[in-house]
This record gives structure tokens, C-alpha cells and sequence, in this order.
């Protein structure tokens, strides 16, 4: 049986307080009770009111990002128990924009992934090539590279996510063909039977410009567990949209 789908909104920086409650307001009360797991990652400052208005209902929380350390003289960053203390089951790490902006390599990420299950988070671990290496026709070796080097021991379907992001399809509008999609996520199965008992059971997310028109299709590929989802996520209508159709 394929694994439970997963619906992630990563709602990267946007919204002010009162549209992120805004927001997170409309997807509860419209979400199906048939709908599959969803949750929403909004920035840190907006967790603890969106926090609140989750609390009664079944969509998970996430952060964007967190310290590979509990605490200590870190300017501007949040722990991995300061999530769960703001009531987050999930946080998305190595995220390309974390990459590249942030120079977040595979060993970062690692540290960071070890000290999220350590807190009790379930990190979501994002990987995906550039154009560039995509064209070169890296992007099998590279996803391996990221996935190998990314994961920390003892892993498994309980206590991770991966998610594959090809970068040049995040807020593009281009998605990869299904074939494409299909390959590079049989791959990543394959890698994480080497590093997993139970790899079967591992959520793979597809994301990078996931939209309502084309969700029904991704969600046809094989070893496509759900979707991390970033532009479409802020709007509840799309977000929910694309869940009903991935569901
Ligand atoms: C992302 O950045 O994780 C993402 C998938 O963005 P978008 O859906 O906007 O392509």
C-alpha cells in the first residue's frame, strides 16, 4: 500500500499577522473531511497565532527552517523544541533557497535533520538539481549526492519526509515531464532502501510549482506521496484545490 499523502504549504516570507490568520482561518473551515494530511509552514513570527487557530483542527504545523542546537548564543535563530513548543510537527530543511542563500550544504542539513528528530519534529528534506546540472544530465547523481549526504542515521517512515524540488521548476511554472518525475523518484525509493528499513513507507513529495490544473497528474506518478507546495499555497482556495485533486 502506498504510503499516507502529504500536502505541505510553505508559505516562505509572505503574509503579515492578521492575512496569515487570515489565511489559515480559511483553509480550516473550508478543508474536506476526506482531504488527506495537510499542514502549512508560515514564517516564525506568524507560528503562534496560526498555532492557535490550528489547535482545533487537523492541519499540522511546520516550520520553515531550524538550528541544529537547543539553545545558546545564536542571533536570529530558532531551536528545533522551540517549534514543537509552538505546537509544529513538521520543519522543512535544506530547502533550496536555504542552499543557496544561506550556504546550507548536505553536512548542515544533516546536523539540522538529526537535532529535529531529536526534538520531535519530522523534517521534511528537500532536494532537487539546478537547470544546469539537470541539462547535464546530473540529476540523478546529485540527488543521490544531496540525499545520502543530508539524511542522518536511524531514519524512518515515522520520523521523515523527503521531498524532491527540481529548482528550476520552484515558482517557475514549469514542472518536469511524468516520466522525468517518475524516474527521479524511483531513484530516490531506491536510495532510501539502502539508508531505511522501511523505505516503502517514506512520504516522497514532488514540489516546484505544483498548481490545482496539473496536481491530479503528479499525483498519478508512482512513489509521489503528496506535494510541497510554496505560490499555490497562499491562496486557500488553490491549496485546497490541489489537495482534493491529490487526494
Ligand atoms: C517551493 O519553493 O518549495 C515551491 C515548491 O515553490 P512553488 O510552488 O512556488 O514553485
Amino acid at each position: 500500500m502506498a504510503p499516507r499523502s502529504l500536502i505541505v504549504g510553505n508559505w516562505k516570507m509572505n503574509m503579515n499577522c492578521l492575512s496569515s490568520k487570515t489565511l489559515a482561518a480559511d483553509i480550516i473551515q473550508n478543508v474536506s473531511s476526506k482531504t488527506i494530511e495537510l499542514a502549512i509552514c508560515p514564517p516564525f513570527v506568524y507560528l503562534l497565532p496560526v498555532s492557535l487557530l490550528l489547535s482545533s483542527s487537523k492541519v499540522l504545523l511546520g516550520g520553515q527552517d531550524c538550528h541544529n542546537y537547543k539553545s545558546g548564543a545564536h542571533t536570529g535563530d530558532i531551536a528545533p523544541e522551540m517549534l514543537v513548543d509552538l505546537g509544529c510537527t513538521y520543519v522543512i530543511l535544506g530547502h533550496s533557497e536555504r542552499r543557496i542563500c544561506h550556504n546550507e550544504n548536505n553536512l548542515v542539513v544533516r546536523s539540522k535533520a538529526k537535532a529535529a528528530i531529536e526534538a520531535g519534529l519530522i523534517p521534511i528534506i528537500c532536494v532537487g538539481e539546478t537547470e544546469n546540472e539537470r541539462s547535464a544530465g546530473k540529476a540523478l547523481e546529485v540527488v543521490d549526492k544531496q540525499i545520502r549526504g543530508s539524511l542522518p542515521e536511524r531514519l524512518n517512515s515515522n520520523n521523515l519526509v523527503v521531498a524532491y524540488e527540481p529548482i528550476w521548476a520552484i515558482g517557475t511554472g514549469r514542472i518536469p515531464n511524468i516520466e522525468y518525475i517518475s524516474i527521479v523518484h524511483s531513484h530516490i525509493r531506491n536510495i532510501l532502501g539502502d539508508i531505511c528499513y522501511d523505505a516503502v513507507n517514506i512520504r516522497v513529495l514532488y514540489g516546484g510549482s505544483v498548481k490545482p490544473d496539473n496536481a491530479k497528474k503528479l499525483m498519478s506518478v508512482i512513489n509521489v506521496n503528496g506535494a510541497l507546495v510554496g505560490s499555490s499555497s497562499l491562496q486557500a482556495a488553490d491549496f485546497l484545490a490541489i489537495a482534493e485533486e491529490m487526494s
